[in-house]
């Protein structure tokens, strides 16, 4: 059969971001590369490649929310305490 010279079926999305997307969707090896990253309204994508079998694709990423926020040199939380604080 000509099957065996065919690569296995890629994964899908769920397998490759339960593999957190360290593995390649052909052959599953962890020597993937990955590019420059372009960041658009929400979401950004990742061009990767694969080291081994020199697939190539493309991650998708999705805004999940924010972090660390400073105000004028202050965290929120200080900012929280002072807002109750004035009230
Ligand atoms: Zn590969």
């Amino acid at each position: 059969m000509s099957d065996k010279l065919m690569p296995d079926k890629p994964m899908t999305d769920d397998e490759y971001t339960l593999a957190e997307g360290n593995r390649c969707p052909v052959c599953r090896t962890d020597m993937i590369e990955g590019g420059s990253i372009e960041v658009n309204a929400g979401t950004a994508t990742q061009e990767v490649s694969c080291l081994l079998c020199h697939a190539e694709w493309t991650d998708i990423y999705n805004l999940v929310g924010y972090c660390d926020l400073t105000y004028e040199g202050r965290t929120l939380n200080h900012l929280e305490t002072e807002i109750k604080g004035n009230e």
